[in-house]
C-alpha cells in the first residue's frame, strides 16, 4: 500500500461513521491539481543537473492551499500527494481557513553549497510563481527547509510579481509577503513560528496527560532532532518530562538510567558536531554521557524502547507491519507526518497502544503559519506571548473536539480526528 493509499484508507474508515455523500468522498479522495516541474541547476563546478520539483494543491474548500516544501532525495509525487492530503485534514481539525497543499524537490540539500541552494530555491519559485500567492497557495517550511529558504521564496516571488504586474499596484508589499510563511521575523515572519510545531504538540500532550491522569516521571523517546524533534524535546525537558532517547538521520543516543537528557546541552553539542550520535562523547556532554551510562542506538531500536511515550518526529512510514509488534511504548505521539503505516496503526490499536495522530498533534506549525499570514495581510505584528496564547487556544480546542468524538463514538483518536475534519469540510462544501 502506498503512503497515499494508506492515508485514504484512514479517510474511508472515518467516513463510515458519518453520513457523507459518496460524490463528496470521491472528491476528497484525489488532489485537485498536481504540478510537476523540471529545471536545470548549474552547480558551482559548472556541471548542470536536472532537478524535479512538485507542488500538489489537494483542495481549497476551506481556503487557499497551504502546506510545506520539503527538500529531500526521497521526495516523489505519491509522498507529496499524501502530505498535501494530510494538510487538508489538519487545517480542518485546527480550524484555520486554509486548504491542503504540499511541495518538494527531489534533492539532497546537504550536497549543495549555499549559493546552489539559493539558486535551486529561486528557480523552483519562478516555476511555481503563476500558481502560488497569498490568496491561492501559501508554502511553508518542512523537512530540510527553513526561514532563510522561505525568505528567498518571498523575495523571488515579489520579483516575479513586479515583473508581471508593475510597481504601480496598490496591493501592499506586506500582503505579497503572505505568499509564504515561516519567513525570518525580520522579513515579516511571525514571532514563535520556529518552535510552533513543537509547542503546539506540547499543548496537546499536556491535555492528554491530564485526561489520562498520567503521573511524572514520564519517559519519552524522540526520533528526529530537527525543527520539530529538537524543539519538542526542549519543551519536554523544560517541563519535567524525561527525554531518555533522541536520534537524527545518523543514529541516536539513549540514557540507560532514565535520568533524562539535558536537551540544552544536547542541542549545543549537535550544533558543534553536526549530528547527535557524535554527542555520545564530546566535551561537557561526554562527561554527562558517562554519568548517565548513555549508549548509541540505531533509529530502528529507538522505536522499540520501553518508554511511556514514543515520539516519531522525522519521516513517514517508520512504524510498519514489520516492527509494530515490537513497540513497547504506551503512547505513540506522532509529531512527524504519517510515521505509522495503515497496517501498523491497526496492530497498535489491537495491542492497546494509544496513537495520538499527526493530523492533531503537529498542527502547531500551520496554525502559527496562519497567524503569520494574517499579520502580513493586516499589517500587524504580534508579540510571541500573543502568538503562543492564541496557539494554545487553537490546539486545546482541537484536542477537546477530537477527544469528545473519541469518547462519544468509542473510536480511536485517529478516526475521531478524521471524523472532525470530514464534518468541517462537508459543512463548508455545502455553503
Ligand atoms: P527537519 O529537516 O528540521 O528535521 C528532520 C530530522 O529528522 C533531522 O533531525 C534529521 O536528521 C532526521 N531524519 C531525517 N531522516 C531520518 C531517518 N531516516 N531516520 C531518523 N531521522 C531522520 O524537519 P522537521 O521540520 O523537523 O520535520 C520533521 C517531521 O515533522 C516531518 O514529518 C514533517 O513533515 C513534520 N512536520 C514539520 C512541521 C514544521 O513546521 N517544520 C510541521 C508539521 C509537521
Amino acid at each position: 500500500m502506498s503512503i497515499f493509499e494508506g492515508a485514504l484508507t484512514q479517510l474511508k474508515r472515518a467516513a463510515k461513521f458519518i453520513d457523507l455523500d459518496q460524490a463528496f468522498l470521491d472528491q476528497l479522495s484525489s488532489p485537485e491539481r498536481t504540478i510537476k516541474v523540471t529545471f536545470p541547476l548549474k552547480k558551482d563546478s559548472g556541471k548542470v543537473e536536472i532537478i524535479k520539483g512538485y507542488r500538489v494543491q489537494y483542495n481549497n474548500i476551506l481556503g487557499p492551499f497551504k502546506g510545506g516544501l520539503r527538500f529531500h532525495p526521497a521526495v516523489d509525487m505519491d509522498e507529496v500527494v499524501a502530505l498535501s492530503f494530510w494538510m487538508m485534514v489538519k487545517n480542518a481539525i485546527v480550524n484555520v481557513p486554509f486548504g491542503g497543499g504540499k511541495g518538494g524537490i527531489e534533492v539532497d540539500p546537504k550536497n549543495l553549497s549555499e549559493k546552489e541552494l539559493e539558486k535551486l530555491t529561486r528557480e523552483f519559485t519562478k516555476k511555481l510563481a503563476p500558481n502560488i500567492g497569498p490568496f491561492i497557495d501559501v508554502p511553508a517550511p518542512d523537512v530540510n527547509t527553513n526561514a532563510k529558504i522561505m525568505d528567498w521564496i518571498e523575495d523571488e516571488y515579489q520579483r516575479q510579481w513586479t515583473m508581471d504586474n508593475g510597481q504601480w499596484t496598490n496591493i501592499h508589499k506586506n500582503q505579497l509577503k503572505a505568499v509564504v510563511t515561516g519567513k525570518s521575523v525580520k522579513n515579516g515572519g511571525s514571532a514563535g513560528r520556529e518552535a510552533a510545531t513543537g509547542l503546539g504538540g506540547f499543548f496537546v500532550l499536556e491535555k492528554l496527560v491530564k485526561k489520562l491522569n498520567l503521573k511524572k516521571p514520564i519517559t519519552c523517546a524522540i526520533q528526529g532532532f530537527g525543527n520539530v524533534g529538537a524543539n519538542f524535546a526542549k519543551i519536554l525537558f523544560k517541563n519535567g518530562f524525561k527525554v531518555v532517547a533522541v536520534s537524527d538521520v545518523k543514529g541516536g543516543i539513549f540514557d540507560n538510567k532514565k535520568i533524562g537528557f539535558n536537551i540544552d546541552l544536547l542541542k549545543e553539542c549537535r550544533e558543534e558536531k553536526g549530528f547527535l550520535a557524535g554527542c555520545y562523547c564530546i566535551g561537557s556532554v561526554c562527561d554527562i554521557a558517562r554519568k548517565y551510562e548513555n549508549g548509541i542506538i540505531s533509529n530502528e531500536d529507538l522505536l522499540k524502547l520501553p518508554v511511556d511515550i514514543l515520539i516519531p518526529a522525522a519521516l513517514e512510514n517508520v512504524i510498519t507491519n514489520k516492527n509494530a509488534k515490537d513497540i513497547q511504548a504506551k503512547i505513540v505521539f506522532e509529531m512527524a507526518n504519517g510515521p505509522t503505516s495503515y497496517e501498523a496503526d491497526q496492530i497498535l490499536e489491537r495491542r492497546g497502544i494509544l496513537v495520538v495522530p499527526d493530523v492533531l498533534v503537529n498542527c502547531g506549525g500551520v496554525t502559527v503559519s496562519y497567524f503569520e499570514w494574517y499579520q502580513n495581510m493586516h499589517k500587524e505584528s504580534w508579540s510571541e506571548d500573543i502568538v503562543n496564547k492564541n496557539l494554545k487556544e487553537k490546539m486545546e480546542k482541537a484536542f477537546e473536539d477530537v477527544w469528545k468524538i473519541h469518547e462519544e463514538r468509542n473510536v480511536s483518536f485517529r478516526v475521531a480526528a478524521y471524523i472532525l475534519a470530514l464534518r468541517r469540510l462537508s459543512e463548508k462544501a455545502k455553503i
